[in-house]
């Protein structure tokens, strides 16, 4: 469906099908499409630069400035960070309205101190997180650029933000933020998230986690002359054991593990202290807080069978549990226009794609009931979180071609 549609105008209800095609043949997308064809050069340095930029979980500061001079430097107006590091750029149409956002995470798993070269061998590129999500952010800076160099006139105002804190004990802390903070939790109407590469996925379920660090302590003592007493290593592991028995459903699919476990000083002790980290999995929120229950109810069955004199008293056997991780899950209703409009421009582009349960940035939107997918940067990518992560640029274009059509569709944009 090519044929350009005469009643199709920005403010003019149309289908999605037919709003895609008349963007993509206006002129100025054309130009916009060829800068991003043109300029793989300047973004592989862009890459580059960007991977030799240590961004541990809770460190994004360094990074976040880089964003900002490169946000200015492109034409990007209002440029600023907010108090967590979160960067900002707008495209600005109008002095209110509604908000077109569009996102990258700034953060890594990668550690401080972690050895960030990169390599480059033909189309390849390698580096820890060249592709998760260094190639978010180049996509979100070739993006901006594009628009401003072609002029595009977006009927809707775009904000860009590269936000920190998607990775690990980083919890989506930034998206939070963002969406828990005016004026952007008002004016917000939907969200393009750019993370990792590919052009092959469209997240249309946000999978929801929950975390917990589980700890038993008690009065410890000496292996031999304080005998009887009981072990927080021993509870602890009862309480590992039931909960690893409780049933999950499949569908939708609810899964668990127990990532760490440490405690004890000697083997001649009784510890006084042991600790466990658990991680919760699922597609539906009510499945997460059946499982977190289960989990609550597992210790407390292991601290009841201690004797009641250990219950009480001053040193006595105590648990506790810390949340250290809490992401929501949510699903995209099936009539979502954002859904309708990737799949529109998927079906332009002949880019065959499939929708994908995943936690990313667009869990924090989507909790809300705010329209929001994760889509790729283009390119393919592999080993990401290891040091060995790559990013193949070829065909990189079309994942930006992609994501420029889905921005445009979603702001609308006048002739
Ligand atoms: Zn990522």
């Amino acid at each position: 469906m090519a044929s350009r549609h005469p009643s199709a105008g920005a403010t003019t209800p149309s289908s999605p099908q037919m709003e895609v095609s008349r963007i993509a043949e206006m002129r100025a997308v054309h130009s916009a499409f060829l800068y991003l064809h043109n300029q793989e050069l300047e973004f592989r340095r862009w890459q580059r630069e960007l991977t030799h930029i240590p961004a541990p979980p809770f460190g994004e500061a360094a990074r976040s400035e880089w964003l900002r001079e490169r946000f200015s430097s492109v034409g990007l107006e209002g440029v600023h960070a907010d108090e967590l590091g979160n960067t900002f750029g707008l495209l600005r149409r109008s002095n209110s309205g509604p908000l077109i956002a569009i996102s990258a995470h700034l953060d890594t798993v990668f550690p401080l101190g972690t050895q960030l070269q990169t390599l480059e061998d033909g189309n390849r590129l390698y580096g820890p997180g060249i592709s998760d999500n260094a190639a978010g952010v180049v996509a979100l800076l070739a993006i901006a650029s594009a628009l401003k160099r072609a002029e595009l006139q977006t009927a809707a105002n775009v904000v860009f933000i590269g936000n920190v804190g998607e990775e690990g004990e980083g919890s989506l802390r930034g998206m939070r933020h963002i969406f828990s903070t005016p004026p952007w939790r008002e004016s917000i109407r939907s969200l393009l998230v750019i993370d990792g590469a590919g052009t092959d996925t469209y997240v249309t379920q946000a999978l929801g986690s929950r975390r917990f660090e589980i700890t038993f302590q008690g009065p410890g003592g000496h292996s031999w002359s304080d005998f009887g007493t009981p072990n927080p290593i021993v509870l602890l592991s009862r309480a590992l054991a039931h909960f690893s028995e409780v049933a999950v459903p499949s569908t939708p699919r609810t899964t668990f593990n127990i990532g760490v476990v440490h405690g004890g000083t000697s083997v001649n002790s009784i510890p006084e202290s042991a600790t466990a980290r658990v991680d919760l999995r699922s597609a539906s929120g009510d499945e997460l807080q059946k499982l977190e229950e289960r989990l609550r109810e597992c210790v407390d069955e292991a601290w009841t069978e201690v004797p009641l004199s250990f219950r009480a008293g001053e040193v006595r056997v105590r648990f506790a549990i810390k949340s250290i991780g809490d992401r929501p899950a949510a699903e995209l209703p099936g009539d979502a226009r954002i859904l309708k409009i990737i799949r529109a421009v998927d079906s332009h582009l002949r880019v065959k794609s499939i929708p994908r349960l995943a936690s990313t940035d667009a869990n924090v939107p989507l909790a809300l009931g705010i329209e929001a997918t994760t889509i790729g940067a283009g390119g393919d990518g592999g080993g990401a979180h290891t040091i060995r992560e790559w990013y193949d640029c070829s065909n990189r274009d079309l994942g930006l071609k992609r994501i420029l059509l889905t921005l445009l569709a979603l702001t609308g944009v006048n002739e």
